[in-house]
């Protein structure tokens, strides 16, 4: 039996290469998603198919009811405790401060916003009562550094993660559960494909790597935060976008 890593959102783009990787490198991965049961059932496929061990439970990341329900059954699945949480889950709104509907302001910050704290309350709790050190991820945002137009929604969550991930590290070390956060940068995914054609182009000519990021990219960070290398890091965000955000 693996150590049991929990991360939402685990049916496509960045989600779905991190319960690969999480799963190639022994850990039990129980992954929550949403609405598309398809997708969830090809990932337990594939990790299957490479050796390993996957969990899946549709679950709205911000229902603190489904959460508890979810996190139960993944440690009943898993016959432990959870070590790991990566808080992936997030949707993303384009429109103008002024043409943006408050039911997408509420959609965006309750599921990035609220499902990190529903999450992270839901899975410290169980580490704690399983006598375990833990270590949970936050997925933020490159987006942060900068002021980009039409993401006023996306960004006000995601700087709320950050501060969440601070303050979280903070109350929680004391249980020995660290709290950081992974910002990406451009990632290409099905999703970012399907809204830009020519998304990786776009991207790579202004990253100083010159290339767009890849989910593999935001991987090697997330098992790093994951795992005992990383033991005296907490409070923090790594930045992993090939550069494009520093520069001016
Ligand atoms: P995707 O849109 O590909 O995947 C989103 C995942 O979240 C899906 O598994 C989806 O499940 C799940 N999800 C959506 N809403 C809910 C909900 N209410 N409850 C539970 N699960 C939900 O996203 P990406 O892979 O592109 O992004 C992953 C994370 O990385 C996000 O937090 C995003 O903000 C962040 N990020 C991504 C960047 C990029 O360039 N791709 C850049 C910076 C940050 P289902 O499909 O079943 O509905």
């Amino acid at each position: 039996m693996g150590r049991l890593a929990i991360i939402t959102g685990g049916s496509s783009g960045i989600g779905r290469h991190l319960v690969s990787a999480f799963a190639r490198e022994g850990y039990d991965v129980a992954f929550g998603h949403f609405q598309d049961d398809a997708a969830a059932a090809e990932v337990i496929a594939e990790v299957e198919a490479q050796g390993g061990r996957a969990f899946a439970m549709s679950c709205d990341v911000a229902d603190m009811l489904a959460t508890e329900e979810f996190v139960a059954s993944a440690e009943n699945w898993a016959g432990e405790a959870p070590e790991v949480l990566i808080n992936n889950a997030g949707i993303q709104t384009w429109a103008p401060l002024l043409e943006l509907s408050e039911e997408r302001w509420d959609a965006v910050i309750r599921t990035n916003l609220k499902g990190t704290f529903v999450n992270t309350q839901v899975v410290a709790k169980h580490m704690i009562a399983g006598g375990k050190r833990g270590s949970i991820i936050n997925l933020g945002s490159g987006c942060n550094k900068h002021a980009f137009p039409r993401l006023v929604d996306y960004t006000a969550s995601k700087g709320g993660i950050e501060q969440f991930t601070k303050v979280s590290a903070v109350e929680l070390g004391p249980h020995g559960i660290r709290v950081n956060c992974v910002a990406p940068g451009a990632i290409e995914t099905a999703r970012t494909k399907a809204e830009a054609p020519d998304y990786a182009k776009t991207w790579g000519d202004v990253t100083p790597l010159r290339r767009v990021g890849t989910p593999e990219d935001i991987a090697g960070p997330v098992l790093f935060l994951a795992g005992d290398q990383s033991a005296f890091v907490t409070g923090q965000t790594i930045w992993v976008d090939g550069g494009v955000f520093t520069q001016a």
